[in-house]
């Protein structure tokens, strides 16, 4: 099984790498140098097995992947009730940084999209901006299994040029929506967006969720089984910003994409995929890694919906 494994991904990882279509992230002038070829894939088991193939070290930044990591911390610090008053879980069908918020309850529809995210750092528990920084930041290490960069010149850029998440943020605190100021919750958001990662560090992560919450190799855990359950059901309709439809019923993973290139997609109990590739597709999907776990659905039966 084990050769059978990393033979296929060697395999992807030689058929896809010829596919060179979509164009990486746009607009943040320190993401400019970005490799446009590095292409990792990996996959971790639940119980910590690593298989990999390609760029699984290189950096990058996990930007919305981290959405999914802070909605269950917001989760576990101030519980599902206040969160769910807070924030819905219907998928929206929007781009991700649409500024949708449900005309009658103010929520923003779910915590994948932007909205949501800037709501769910906001509840993060923590006195100040750098005190739930700290948190988040040290959670996603527990998830990893190691400690974590941070890339803070994405973070000054999207920082200096981030009027639409801000707009965003005061659309929440006029729908009171928000726990704290709305240009820090903005704040705490773009920091998670800009903490490092590599394919691997997303595939144990990944692992972590699928092995009830708790790091297969240290052994420590990250969320509780029942909110790591919540996380993933709302990974599963929508993690994949408007393609999310058809990413259930192509790959049937529950799993959640970043415009630095990531995806990461999640099958409870068993194991955890990470693809890294910078080209984007028109939904900001990784083109590669949409291939790619495309394909290891199919040819692994992962699927979590599979018939036979
Ligand atoms: N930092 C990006 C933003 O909020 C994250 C976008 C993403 O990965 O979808 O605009």
């Amino acid at each position: 099984m084990a050769s059978l494994i990393s033979d296929l991904l060697d395999r992807l990882h030689k058929e896809y790498v010829e596919n060179r279509s979509g164009t990486p992230l746009q607009g943040v002038p320190s993401l400019e140098g970005i490799d446009e070829d590095a292409f990792g894939i990996c996959i971790a088991m639940a119980d910590g097995q690593i298989y990999e193939s390609g760029d699984t070290d290189v950096e990058f930044c996990i930007q919305s992947i981290s959405k999914a990591f802070t909605y269950g911390l917001a989760l576990c610090d101030q519980g599902k009730e206040r969160v769910d008053a807070t924030i819905d879980m219907e998928p929206s069908g929007d781009a991700f940084n649409e500024i949708s918020l449900h005309p009658v309850t103010g929520r923003p529809r779910n915590p994948m999209i932007n909205a949501g995210a800037i709501a769910a750092s906001s509840l993060v528990a923590g006195q100040s901006t750098a005190e739930q920084t700290e948190r988040i930041h040290s959670l996603y290490e527990t998830y990893a299994g190691r400690e974590l960069g941070f890339a803070a010149d994405v973070f000054a850029d999207e920082m200096r040029d981030g009027n639409r998440n801000r707009a965003i943020s005061y659309m929440l605190a006029e729908n009171d929506k928000l726990r704290t100021e709305p240009d820090d919750a903005v704040e705490v958001y773009l920091r998670q967006c800009s903490v490092l990662v590599t394919c691997r560090d997303l595939a144990m992560m990944g692992a972590t969720l699928a092995n009830n919450g708790i790091n297969p190799v240290t052994e420590k855990r990250a969320i509780d089984v029942g909110l790591a359950e919540r996380v993933l059901s709302v990974m599963s309709t929508c993690g994949m910003y408007d393609a999310a439809g058809e990413w259930v019923a192509e790959v049937g993973m529950a799993a959640k994409s970043g415009v630095g290139g990531g995806i990461l997609a999640v099958l409870p109990g068993q194991l955890a995929i990470a693809v890294f590739s910078p080209r984007l597709d028109e939904h900001g999907n990784s083109v590669r890694g949409v291939a790619a776990c495309r394909r290891l659905s199919k040819d692994l039966e992962l699927h979590a919906l599979h018939v036979t």
